[in-house]
């Protein structure tokens, strides 16, 4: 099957690439692949050619932190790892950084930092690659106010199954000319195109942030001082945690949170002194436990808590929900899901970008769960979709949730997957994707 691709580039076989960071429960499993790492936008043509003629599967691995088993090679294929495209330079004039797909996070943030200017979205692995940060339009804690991957990029190099290298957008910030298949790519998780290179817009630089961590016996009295704090300020994050992921938070990361009493806690952060000061005052009228405004080193710490949530909840549960809820709905999106799990006997720990709705609710393993838990999971993202919500905010759909947004979007299902057909007649790219 893979006859001839030596002779295009270098094949290798790395076990390690049959996983993405998805929960063990609900990973797909991977099927036999060789991986191949171009340099650039002609050498992932010539592979992408060579495997169209032949109708060789291909899948595409960024930086393999993702949550929904998009990286996981699901059929006999070619795997194209990015991890040798890490050319970035950056363009001050334009502010803008033009980086090769495999960059990191990490290092498109450092280098935007040397030059005077920032990257503000943060999602929360600092080893996801540009590619496919682009390719789930991901999030983060900062999308609130700074918006998510789709705001920052303005211009998209990128391979089409069967070898065209396209170019799309440029440096500008606007563009209205006509329809915007750079947009089209973003969020496409590899379905359409292999982003070989991208513009992305940096900002100037976030100078000081100031921190608040607030405690609430309710959950009730957490929400509304979330919805009254916003009608004031947009703050950079406004994080919630339920009691269970604070006590994890404290187990895996060793810091303290500031108090074990309370059932909600929200963790805040703002540009400015005075709007952390205002939402300090704010956060007086909804009964707290008390209200903590945080040194530079307790900021650090807990970051890092928030940060390593997921590290000591990854084996515990089946999968992470990644629902988005309009913020007036939040509360009864909650309750009511909180009652679908009491039915189910399932235990949920919440933690998420309250700010912005995105919540990630993550069911513990039970006994027998594969028995029960398809069913649960049905009702919960029928229950988001009813609120006006969405069943992904940031991880997208993946090998995961293809059954749920087909039965949820139908119209919008077909057109996918007529265009889908248009950009990859053989479906050879990132198959069981999305569809
Ligand atoms: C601890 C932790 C915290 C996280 N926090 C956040 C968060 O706050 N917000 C958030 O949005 N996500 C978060 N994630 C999820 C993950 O980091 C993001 O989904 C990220 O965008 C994935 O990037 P990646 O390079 O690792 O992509 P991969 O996991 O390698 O791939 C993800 C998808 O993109 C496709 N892809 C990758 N590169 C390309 C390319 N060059 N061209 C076309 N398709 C491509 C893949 O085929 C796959 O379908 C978190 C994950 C972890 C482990």
């Amino acid at each position: 099957m893979f006859e001839g691709l030596e002779e295009i580039c270098k094949v290798y076989r790395v076990d390690s690439y049959a996983f993405d960071e998805t929960p063990k429960a609900v990973a797909p499993k991977a099927e036999e692949f060789v991986v191949v790492k171009p340099e650039n936008a002609l050498e992932v043509s010539k592979i992408l050619k060579f495997a169209n003629e032949r109708r060789i599967p291909v899948f595409i691995r960024g930086g393999g932190t993702g949550l929904s088993g998009g990286a996981v090679p699901t059929r006999k294929g070619i795997l194209i790892s990015t991890e040798k495209m890490r050319g970035i330079e950056i363009d001050v004039e334009n502010k803008v950084a033009i980086c090769q797909c495999g960059v990191t996070l990490e290092e498109l943030s450092k280098t935007a930092e040397k030059h005077g200017l920032s990257f503000p979205p943060r999602p929360g692995a600092e080893n996801a690659t540009v590619g496919g940060m682009i390719a789930t339009n991901a999030g983060g804690v900062r999308a609130l106010k700074f918006g998510v991957m789709r705001n920052y990029v303005l211009g998209i190099e990128a391979v089409l199954p069967n070898g065209e290298i396209i170019k799309l957008g440029g440096k500008t910030l606007k563009n209205s000319s006509g329809y915007s298949l750079l947009h089209l790519i973003i969020g496409s998780e590899g379905t359409l195109a292999v982003i070989t290179k991208a513009i992305i817009r940096l900002l100037p630089p976030i100078k000081d942030i100031s921190m608040l961590a607030i405690p609430f016996i309710t959950t009730e009295d957490a929400l509304n001082f979330a919805i009254e704090a916003s009608l004031h300020t947009v703050p950079m994050a406004l994080e919630f945690m339920d009691k269970r992921a604070v006590e994890i938070g404290e187990k895996v990361s060793g810091k303290k949170w500031v108090s074990k009493e309370g059932e909600a806690h929200i963790m805040a952060i703002f540009e400015r002194k005075d709007e952390a000061e205002e939402v300090a005052e704010i956060a007086l009228k909804f009964n707290p436990i008390d209200v903590f405004i945080l040194s530079p080193k307790e900021q650090r710490d807990l970051l890092e808590f928030r940060g390593k949530l997921y590290l000591g909840l990854k084996d515990k549960v089946i999968e992470i929900l990644d629902v988005c809820i309009p913020p007036g709905e939040i509360a009864e999106y909650l309750q009511k899901s909180e009652e679908l799990a009491k039915n189910y006997g399932i235990e949920l720990i919440t933690y998420g970008h309250l700010g912005d709705g995105n919540l990630h609710q993550h069911p513990l393993l039970y006994e027998d769960w594969e028995k029960s838990y398809k069913k649960f999971r049905k009702e919960l993202l029928k229950l988001a979709i009813e609120l006006g919500g969405v069943i992904s905010g940031e991880h997208g759909i993946g090998v995961l949730k293809r059954e749920e947004l087909r039965e949820s979007y139908p119209e919008q299902f077909r057109l996918m997957q007529e265009i889908k057909k248009i950009f990859d007649p053989n479906g050879i790219l990132n198959p069981d994707r999305i569809f």
